[in-house]
């Protein structure tokens, strides 16, 4: 991969960075000001606040899943692995790099991880 094309994703890398980690401080400041818990009167409500809390940490985990890939990218661009994909080390295509540029698979292997983990 050429440096032109490295500076590129890095840069890709980087604004998916910003955009999670914008919207990570976000919804904390958000959920500050409005704890379920504490606005909720009888049982049938802390169901609910149980339910938005449970949808809220999920969605929390997928983003520092997601900011781990990216740091995990921006340093095999220094060190020079980036676009190759840990399973079979083969080439991962440009196409799928402009697509998903933290991934660390093939398609190949990715279709393969996500027909074990089904
Ligand atoms: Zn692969």
């Amino acid at each position: 991969m050429d440096k032109n094309l490295k500076n590129n994703f890095r840069a890709k890398l980087l604004t998916i960075q910003k955009e999670l980690t914008d919207k990570l401080n976000k919804e904390r400041l958000f959920f500050q000001n409005h704890n379920p818990f504490q606005e909720s009167k009888d049982e049938g409500d802390m169901g609910e606040a149980t339910l938005e809390s449970e949808l809220e940490r999920t969605s929390q985990k997928r983003i520092y899943q997601l900011l781990e890939l990216i740091n995990q990218s921006l340093k095999k661009i220094e060190i020079g692995t980036y676009g190759k994909c840990e399973l079979c080390q083969r080439e991962i295509s440009l196409e799928r790099l402009e697509a998903v540029p933290y991934t660390p698979f093939c398609s190949e292997c990715q279709k393969r991880t996500e027909k074990t983990s089904q």
